[in-house]
């Protein structure tokens, strides 16, 4: 209804915001606000200067990841009636091969030899039931999603006879080879069922049901038989672009450890795991722990892991305070700050992201004037405090990431470009589909192996 001379017109958005009723509750609400020139001075003094190497120590190949997702109804008479369609592509650029990619005048990415090189372009799908579609004679949409998820995730991608490149067989990696569900995901009875590499599935004794390994990621919890199930196919879907990078660097790991020291692995989000499968976070926290403890026995700098967020409310926080900003400088996250500037939370949780975040975020503002959310992996092994020290102190000490954040900041200024905001080029060509899209499994190991890499 038309209020204050005003009419209900197409600005939908700024009537309703205007709404007193909306005001006077907004009011009553904390939420993030553009900081006032006093606030964003001050916050713009706690920020340093960006380390930056004379000569940066750049990756000689670069691992990124983009994923993206549909969940749509099959049919446009059957609303209801919900497919969820996951697909992961993967990008390898080669360092030495990089600047041929870029036109030295524009410094943009030249489409036609990225399109020469979209040839072998494989991305990693994965199809799941939604609402309203039992898979396989499943009794519920549920207990379909379950069986479609292990049948996938168990396949194996490595696309050749060569390698193996199977997600249950990280997931078991990840877990010291032994995954323990609580409770029968079908029927919901009290029983404990143990999951080894020789056995995958166990039927509920008191439902009939199977049981699978991947259960214990609890993905199908948010899947009813009618609701819209999109929410559901989003973790999967960031479940297993996570599981996939883990995959790669197992694989690499365990063919050549030096060769990681070498490369750097990017994710398009940030280093965590939400909702149903959280607990996953903490068994990749520990697994990068232990690459890197490798690492540093054979004398190498710690494995670069980058997540770059682009959206959310780091970003919103960012984009705010970039005016405050001198270019070059750079904050890391500490709860104390995000607390204070970002959660605008009163009381806040002991560490944040304790059950969700595997990784450090940084502000980073480039000499280009450019901003960033980066983040890199904790280099503990878990987040239990160490010698009396809160892992909210433990986690915001630079000290403890070694080269990871030189290193980082270094990557960024070389593929950041013009053309992208708050993108970086490997992201950005992993999202186009364009460039050296792979199969993942054996080339990428067989490439490395070519390299050389670790004789270097
Ligand atoms: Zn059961």
């Amino acid at each position: 209804m038309p209020y204050n001379g005003q009419t209900a017109g197409k600005g939908g958005h700024s009537d309703f915001v205007r709404n007193p009723d909306v005001q006077a509750f907004l009011h009553d609400c904390d939420y993030m606000r553009p900081p006032s020139d006093a606030e964003g001075k001050a916050m713009a003094a706690s920020f340093s200067k960006a380390p930056a190497d004379v000569s940066p120590r750049l990756p000689e190949y670069v691992l990124a990841s983009d994923a993206s997702k549909r969940d749509e109804p099959i049919n446009e008479k059957l609303p209801s009636t919900q497919i969820g369609f996951i697909k992961v592509s993967h990008v390898l650029i080669q360092m030495n091969k990089y600047a041929e990619l870029i036109d030295p005048i524009t410094r943009f990415v030249d489409p036609f030899k990225v399109a020469e090189l979209h040839r072998n372009a494989s991305p990693i799908t994965y199809t799941l039931p939604g609402s309203n579609i039992r898979y396989k004679g499943a009794k519920s949409v549920k207990d379909g999603f379950r069986h479609a998820v292990y049948s996938q995730l168990g396949e194996d991608r490595a696309g050749g006879d060569k390698y193996q490149f199977i997600l249950t067989d990280t997931l078991f990696a990840l877990s010291n080879n032994k995954v323990v569900v609580n409770r029968c995901p079908s029927c919901n009875s009290e029983h404990e069922f143990v999951f080894v590499p020789k056995t995958q599935t166990l039927p509920c004794k008191v439902c009939d049901a199977i049981i699978y390994m991947t259960d214990w990621l609890r993905l199908h919890e948010g899947i009813s038989d009618f609701g819209d199930n999109t929410v559901a196919i989003t973790r999967m879907m960031s479940c297993i672009e996570h599981l996939l990078l883990m995959a790669f660097i197992r694989q690499v790991f365990e063919a050549d450890v030096r060769a990681l020291s070498k490369m750097a692995f990017v994710i398009d989000g940030p280093l965590a795991i939400f909702g149903q499968p959280a607990k996953l976070h903490a068994r990749i926290m520990a697994f990068l722990f232990t690459v890197n403890l490798k690492l540093a026995e054979l004398k190498k700098e710690p494995l670069l892991v980058l997540g770059l967020q682009k959206t959310g409310e780091v970003m919103d926080h960012a984009n705010m305070m970039s005016r405050f900003l001198p270019s070059g400088v750079l904050r890391i996250l500490d709860d104390d700050y995000r607390n204070k500037y970002i959660k605008g939370s009163d009381a806040p949780a002991a560490n944040f992201g304790n059950e969700t975040y595997f990784g450090q975020d940084f502000l980073f503002k480039t000499e280009r004037g450019r901003i960033f959310n980066f983040a890199i992996p904790y280099m503990h092994p878990n987040k239990k405090n160490e010698n009396g020290a809160n892992f909210a102190q433990l986690k915001a000490d630079p000290k403890a990431y070694g080269s990871l954040i030189v290193r980082a900041c270094d990557f960024i200024r070389h593929f950041e470009l013009d053309l992208y905001d708050s993108s970086i080029v490997p992201v950005a060509l992993a999202h186009r589909h364009a460039s050296i899209s792979i199969t993942p499994g054996g080339k990428v190991l067989d490439i490395i192996t070519k390299a050389g890499l670790s004789r270097t």
